[in-house]
């Protein structure tokens, strides 16, 4: 197989994000694209979008059984979020590095959590844990010929 066709390579260079609905409501699409440019990442998708409660529930299926999932779903699917499909070298790594830790109080200094994070639970960003979830999270919300 030609090396460029080896699906395992090209996964590794895209990530999928979210901007949560506390930082839409507050303004901040603006600024956080803004962070992601300069973090040296490529748009290759983007949209203003807005998760259903069901899609809020099988996205974070795996707290299902933590305390704070009822407030997460209602959380994430109360207003428009932003959905972007993201492209550089180890970009879901790099990635969770730009965000910053879950909670802002223990995110590093210019991450995006940091600056636009208001507590654990509204915390401004999402950011795929692995490329496999990375593709699927992506898939979820764009077709092929809305990826640029
Ligand atoms: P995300 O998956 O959204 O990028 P994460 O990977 O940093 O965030 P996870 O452990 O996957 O963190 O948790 C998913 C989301 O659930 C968090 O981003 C946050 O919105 C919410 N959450 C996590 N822990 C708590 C908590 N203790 N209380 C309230 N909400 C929480
Ligand atoms: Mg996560």
């Amino acid at each position: 197989m030609h090396p460029n066709l080896d699906i395992t390579k090209m996964a590794t260079n895209r990530t999928f994000t979210m901007i949560k609905p506390d930082a839409v409501e507050a303004g901040h699409i603006g600024g956080i694209l803004n962070m992601i440019n300069e973090g040296g990442f490529r748009i290759v998708s983007l949209k203003l979008t807005q998760l259903t409660v069901a899609d809020a529930k099988a996205f974070y299926a795996v707290h299902a059984e933590r305390p704070f999932y009822g407030e997460l779903v209602e959380f994430m699917s109360r207003g428009p979020i932003v959905a972007a499909i993201l492209e550089k070298d180890n970009a879901v790594e790099d990635f969770r590095k730009l965000i910053g830790a879950t909670n802002p109080a223990d995110a590093a200094e210019g991450t995006i959590r940091k600056r636009y994070a208001k507590s654990i639970g509204e915390n401004a960003v999402h950011g795929s844990d692995s490329d496999e979830n990375a593709a699927i999270e992506g898939a979820f919300h764009f077709a092929g010929r809305e990826e640029f």
